[in-house]
């Protein structure tokens, strides 16, 4: 007889049941094979000489996917959100303005975590569809002086890719670091940081890198670097300090690693391999497959009768295809519909774009024409199955 009052739970007393699911809605993607067989592999010691070149290894496959020679370049332990709070907490102290461009969710969830950190934030607001001109920038960038431009490149609650060319000017002329979120269009749209005077770059490795989420790719220009390691306040976050974390990835000339946290070993063994997956493919040719892929997913929802939510073809994000929710239709109906009839996820929209919108995303792994058709016939199912009211 056990003297514990708690028995083990029965459910853990059964095997694990992971069913197959199509993921072709904003993220996570499905993870190839041999993704998959990477993570699998026995564990090492997070400071042991074979892991940190592994930490190399990703940090210059990150240097590629970013087009930068930025020394201070690693990933995050943690998802897209981590990334997001440590660009902001390391770049920006109580009291600072920043200024955040807010055309979806992710404007939104910038400003969030600006406030918690109790930076003046200023925001330039459009509807989700909607982007922001230079000059409507530069305007707002003369008006509020900030320390930092926060700006969504593949705005995936909207499928929206924001144009970035001469933004990185216009931010430096004002003395001002600019902040690219690229979790969902980097390696499926071109983005190239040093070009396009970007300061802080920061992405996620389950969506274009195919990789299972858990790890974040960052990187830093000179610049942001003397706002980092300058600041009169430490980060509040330990676990997201860029001091620290530069030893660790070995960024900071210093020649012994200290242990700070360990790190997510078999996701940087998973997130090392979709980077070699991308250097072998190579970037330009991961953009022409996404956007080929994204305009034969469109033609197709054209063809059925769908509208596509972003009107302008270059403002559509070739990673994230949103559509017009189909007048008369429920929205969450076909979801369901095709994720009971067909093991395909897509989804409804986020934050500003909910009811809107239904969206598609085919990423990386998955990007191809063989799945923008197999999620073409489950649309045409399921609008032919799905109650219509009149409208
Ligand atoms: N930014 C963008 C543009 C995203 O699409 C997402 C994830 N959907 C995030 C940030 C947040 O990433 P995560 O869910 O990995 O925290």
């Amino acid at each position: 007889m056990s003297s514990l009052s708690i028995p083990p739970p029965a459910c853990l007393l059964r095997p694990l049941e992971v069913p197959h699911r199509y993921l072709f809605g904003p993220g996570p993607s499905n993870v190839s094979p041999r993704v998959q067989a990477s993570g699998a592999r026995q564990m090492i010691g997070h400071l042991h000489r074979e892991m940190l070149e592994i930490m190399d290894d990703i940090k210059k496959g990150i240097q590629y996917a970013f087009q930068t020679q930025n020394n201070m370049t690693i990933a995050i332990s943690g998802s897209g959100h981590t990334a997001m709070e440590c660009a902001l907490f390391n770049t920006v102290e109580p009291g600072d303005s920043v200024l955040i461009a807010v055309n979806g969710i992710w404007g939104e969830r910038a400003s969030e975590i600006a406030d918690r950190i109790g930076a003046r934030v200023n925001t330039i607001v459009k509807p989700p569809g909607g982007y922001f001109t230079n000059d409507e920038i530069e305007q707002a960038l003369c008006e509020h002086k900030p320390v930092l431009f926060f700006l969504t490149h593949g705005e995936s609650s909207s499928g929206v890719v924001h144009p970035l060319d001469g933004i990185g000017e216009l931010c430096h002329n004002q003395n001002c670091l600019f902040l690219v979120d690229s979790v969902a269009s980097l390696g499926g749209s071109p983005i190239v940081m040093d070009k396009q005077g970007i300061d802080v770059l920061y992405a996620a490795s389950q969506k274009v890198l195919s990789s299972p989420p858990g790890t974040a790719p960052i990187s830093f220009s000179e610049g942001a670097c003397k706002k980092i390691f300058n600041r009169k306040t430490k980060p509040v976050s330990f676990l997201l300090d860029m001091s620290w974390l530069a030893n660790y990835w070995g960024c900071d000339g210093k020649p012994a690693r200290m242990y700070h946290h360990t790190g997510p070993i078999s996701g940087l063994f998973s997130l090392r391999e979709s980077l070699a997956a991308l250097s072998e493919m190579g970037l330009e040719k991961s953009w022409t497959q996404h956007n080929r892929t994204a305009e034969h997913l469109h033609k197709g929802l054209e063809s059925l009768g769908l509208k596509l939510f972003v009107q302008e073809k270059s403002l559509r994000l070739p990673t994230i295809t949103t559509i017009a929710v189909p007048p008369g239709y429920d929205w969450r109906e076909i979801i369901a519909y095709i994720m009971k009839h067909h093991d395909i996820e897509i989804s409804g929209g986020l934050g500003p774009s909910s009811g809107m919108v239904l969206r598609i995303g085919l990423m990386g792994y998955n990007c191809n024409q063989a799945n923008a058709d197999m999620v073409l016939m489950a649309l045409r199912d399921a609008l032919k199955h799905c109650h219509k009211s009149k409208v």
